[in-house]
């Protein structure tokens, strides 16, 4: 008799793992069926912004594979609008509520991935259904707010609560769409995904599209006329507003997986090992936004909600799912944005990350540009490193600068990856034509500067 996979959450880790399970297991012996409580399978969360503003202008083109697709190519049931409410270990069995007709279902499982992804912070004053008032953590979402977007009265004004990457992004898409736009950010700064001095240069390219800019202050409740929002309420006053998108951050989604007993870590993800198994519960697998991962180098768990490793860690729980041998191996924390223009890039610790894990260290920045001098386009690029002392391993980086800067954090994510030192970066067989950089590339700038600095101190 075929065995019986169940997937809860159709999207980057669940439906990667369910389709890697499918290449390696036919159906005949074994069965897999997926859960999805919303309206979509495998879309990209990540390309919401990009759809708001109009630059990608079908709402499809975010979903790499429609439920159709996975039932007629991969022999996948796909359960869709289906809500797994309850997660039986003992009997092997899941409960999932059919949110269209308002039945329930109970089906059996062998195995289990658990792939819900996380949910958005949604404070106290944000829990109302006044009208326009939108989180972006799925397409559902995402839909939602390009209806309001459209419907009359038009929205001409928007605030967006929180200076995260996402807030940052969905503030240009919004700009880009004519509104004008208020970021407010609790912090001292907008994009504190890389240090003070970079997301700086962050600031200054957000102020120069137009995005209004208010840090230092948190938004304490909303205003409503006729059941849609007026205002947010600050400390310094109202800011009026017709349109309010939360980028408050998110945590791990394991409300059904605490219910059911599965391990969660210090970081409130589901506790996993490297081959993605949930620890200590046989036949159950755990990927993506929901569960908590190591950082390669502190050593310290943490929980990095990003695509690019709930997609590798849905492919690993496939694999070995599917009778394979794949391990995921950890994080460094690189990630990347941009603010129109500008691009945005980081890897491995900032500087209150160093401290915090104990390490000794120098930081550099360094300015070049992303071209040679007297090439067309060439424009600037800051690139900042962050080494031990005295080893001189690299522990971090940030670039921000304009085209090709967010990308070379590649290079410097691999260095960091391998533990090179500063030392060695400065010997890395870098491309080099005038049209793509200068002769000294700006991370072998950077890497040479930090090496001048270990130098002058007691290393
Ligand atoms: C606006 C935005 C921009 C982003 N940009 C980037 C980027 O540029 N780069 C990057 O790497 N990452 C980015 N991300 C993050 C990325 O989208 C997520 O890390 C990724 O989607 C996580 O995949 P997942 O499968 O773990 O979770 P999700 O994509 O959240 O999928 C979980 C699914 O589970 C379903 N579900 C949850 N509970 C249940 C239940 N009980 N029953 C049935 N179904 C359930 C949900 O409906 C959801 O579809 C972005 C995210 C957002 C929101």
């Amino acid at each position: 008799m075929a065995q019986r996979l169940i997937i809860i959450g159709g999207d980057a880790a669940g439906m990667a793992a369910a389709s890697q399970a499918r290449r390696r297991r036919d159906r005949g012996d074994l069965e897999i069926v997926a859960f999805e409580r919303g309206h979509f399978t495998s879309y990209s969360a990540c390309g919401i912004p990009y759809w708001i503003s109009g630059l990608v202008p079908e709402r499809d083109e975010l979903i790499a594979r429609d439920p159709a697709t996975f039932r007629e190519k991969f022999a996948i049931d796909v359960r869709m609008r289906h809500e797994v409410t309850a997660i039986d270990i003992e009997r092997r069995e899941v409960v999932a509520r059919d949110l269209g007709s308002g039945g329930e279902v109970r089906e059996r499982f062998d195995t289990l991935v658990y792939a819900t992804g996380a949910v958005p912070t949604k404070p106290d004053w944000a829990r109302t259904d006044t009208g326009g008032v939108f989180g972006v953590q799925t397409l559902d979402d995402g839909a939602a707010l390009r209806a309001w977007l459209e419907s009359e009265p038009r929205p001409r004004r928007a605030v967006v609560v929180g200076g995260g990457y996402i807030g940052v992004e969905m503030a240009e898409a919004l700009i880009q769409r004519g509104l004008s736009v208020t970021l407010v950010e609790q912090a001292e700064q907008p994009m504190s995904t890389v240090d003070p001095d970079m997301a700086e240069l962050v600031t200054d390219a957000m102020r120069a599209i137009g995005i209004t800019i208010r840090t230092g202050l948190a938004v304490t409740g909303l205003e409503e006329t006729d059941g849609r929002v007026s205002a947010v309420v600050t400390a310094e006053g109202p800011i009026p507003t017709d349109l309010v998108v939360l980028g408050l951050g998110v945590r791990p989604n394991t409300a059904l997986a605490e219910a059911a007993g599965l391990p969660l870590g210090v970081t409130g993800g589901v506790r996993v090992d490297r081959r993605m198994r949930v620890a200590g519960v046989p036949g159950v697998w755990a990927a993506g936004d929901c569960v908590e991962t190591v950082h390669r180098v502190t050593g310290m768990p943490v929980h990095v909600p990003l695509g690019t490793h709930a997609n590798k860690q849905g492919r690993v729980a496939g694999i070995n799912i599917g009778g394979g041998y794949a391990t995921f191996l950890g994080v460094i924390g690189t990630a990347v944005t941009k603010v129109c223009e500008l691009e945005v890039g980081r890897t491995g610790l900032r500087e209150r990350d160093a401290r915090a894990a104990g390490f000794e260290f120098v930081s550099v920045i360094a300015q070049s540009t992303n071209r040679a001098g007297y090439y067309p386009g060439s424009r600037p690029m800051t690139v900042k490193l962050i080494a031990e002392k005295p080893s001189g391993r690299l522990l971090g980086a940030q670039i921000v600068g304009w085209s090709e800067a967010a990308k070379r954090i590649d290079t410097l994510a691999v260095a960091l990856w391998n533990g090179m030192t500063v030392d060695d970066m400065t010997a890395l067989d870098l491309g080099y034509a005038p049209p793509y950089a200068p002769v000294w590339d700006p991370v072998l700038i950077a890497a040479r500067k930090a090496v001048d600095a270990l130098s002058a101190t007691d290393r």
